[in-house]
Formats: C-alpha cells, structure tokens, sequence
C-alpha cells in the first residue's frame, strides 16, 4: 500500500492538475492504487463525475473520500496560536515561466530551484496555481480567488502554501500575463524572468494544518500552509480570471478533529 502511494505520488504532482481528455500516451507512466486513473474524466462541477463523486469514480481516487481532507473552513476561533511555528524561510529566486491550461486550472510552471523551509525541512516549489473562488474560507467567508505553491519535500511529504485575493489594486504578474493566459487547453512559454517572492504578501502569517491535494488522487501528503494576508487583483483581472477558471474550486470538506495552528509575525 505504501509502495503503491509512493509511486503514485512519483508522478502525480506532475499530472495532478492535468486534463483528463487528453490521450492515453501522455499518462502512460501513471498508477493509482491497482488501477490506472489516468483517463477517467473528473470534473470540479456538480454531477456524476463532480466532487462529490470523485472517491468513487476510479480505486486510485479513494483517498478523496478520506477524512483529512482538503480544503477546510478555518475558524479563526478554534485556531490555536503556535510558538513552535516559525516564519517561513524563502530562498526564491527569477523564473522563467510556461503558463499552462490544462482545462482544471491555469498552473505556471517554473524553471530552476526555488524553496522554502518550513517546520526545519527544506521544500522544492514545481508550480504554482490557481483556483476561483477560494477553496478555503475563513469564518465561511470565500475570496474571489486563491493561489496555490506546490512544494515537494519527499514522495509523501508536500507544502502547499495558499494565498488569497480580494479586490484592489492590479496583479503586477496579471497585467503582465493575462493576456497570454490560454483560455481553453494549451500552453503559453514566455522567456521573461518572474520574481518569485513578489508573488506573495508582505506579512507571511499563515495558518497550518495537515490535508491532502484538493484535485484527485486527493492524496493526504500536504502540510498546508494558508497565508492570513491577502493580496490584489483589480476588480476586472478578477473578473476576467474567473471567467477563465470557471469555478474550478473544491468545496470545504470536514476538519474530522484536526488541528489548525497559526503562526503570526
Ligand atoms: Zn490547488
């Protein structure tokens, strides 16, 4: 079983967020728990092959039914302050970037290494993503948008951290690129270089909690790290951004007695 989850987490951070229309060849290499996933159709809309239904949809997918779930509401009054937490500590540098659509989100994939440490281990960023609205909410309260930074440590061992938007003054990186983002499947490569850390709010409070990848195979191998501090968008690249994504967002799933820590500076 573990060997199993092992080499299927191998691949899957590379295929996660990929189309499921795409042919057979381009997800030969992938295995799920006894069965390959790798061509069954899911769907962030409700419906047989919606969220509700992704456990069931392939025996690779079961982890989706799981109990440490993600995303989570965070209730801000059940948090618990943790002085063992620590900033995290970035060694981010420029990137060129291929912006892909892959028909379940708009990922930017960057060249180079770029990590974080956090809770004492030393995290690899692969891509960054979107999703809209938010996937997690504060207080049931959703933002129009959220990016995720997929960090790997080891197989079963990844650190996603999350960053809001509300609305307010233009996305430097949006005003730069959402005209080039695909609006349906395809891939946009741009040689310009990205600074990385500008990506992210000044302050990097964060609440923390253990979950999974929100897309199938829902594997439950994230430390999730969600910023407290949003950043902006203007109110057209929003709305422009949502027109793109769709509502390609994971409804929250039950936190099952776990806990979420915050960390504030
Ligand atoms: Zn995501």
């Amino acid at each position: 079983m573990k060997n199993q989850k092992i080499m299927l987490l191998s691949v899957v951070v590379f295929i996660v967020f990929m189309s499921c229309s795409k042919g057979k060849d381009d997800h030969a290499a992938v295995k799920g728990k006894g069965d390959d996933c790798s061509d069954v159709h899911w769907s962030h809309h409700p419906g047989e092959d919606g969220p509700e239904n992704w456990a069931g949809l392939c025996s690779g997918f079961s982890d989706c039914g799981g109990t440490a779930q993600s995303p989570i509401d965070i209730k801000v009054a059940e948090v618990k302050a943790d002085q063992q937490l620590a900033a995290p500590e970035f060694s981010y540098g420029s990137s060129q970037v291929a912006i892909v659509n892959n028909g379940h989100t708009v990922q930017f994939n960057v060249s180079g290494d770029h990590s974080v440490v956090l809770d004492g281990k030393t995290y690899r960023l692969l891509q960054f993503h979107y999703h809209a609205a938010s996937e997690h909410t504060i207080d049931g309260k959703q933002y129009p948008l959220e990016v995720h930074f997929v960090h790997k440590h080891s197989d079963d061992d990844f650190a996603v951290l999350g960053v809001f938007f509300e609305e307010g003054d233009e996305y430097p990186l949006f005003t730069n690129y959402l005209d080039s983002f695909p609006k349906s499947e395809g891939e946009h490569k741009s040689s310009d270089l990205i600074e990385l850390a500008d990506l992210f709010p000044a302050n990097k409070s964060y609440y923390n909690y253990k979950g999974s990848l929100t897309t199938p195979p829902c594997s439950e191998v994230v430390n999730w790290y969600v910023l407290h501090t949003p950043v902006t968008a203007s109110a057209q690249q929003l709305k422009r951004f949502a027109e793109i994504l769709d509502n390609n967002f994971r409804p929250v799933l039950p936190l099952n007695g776990r806990t979420v820590r915050s960390f504030t500076e």
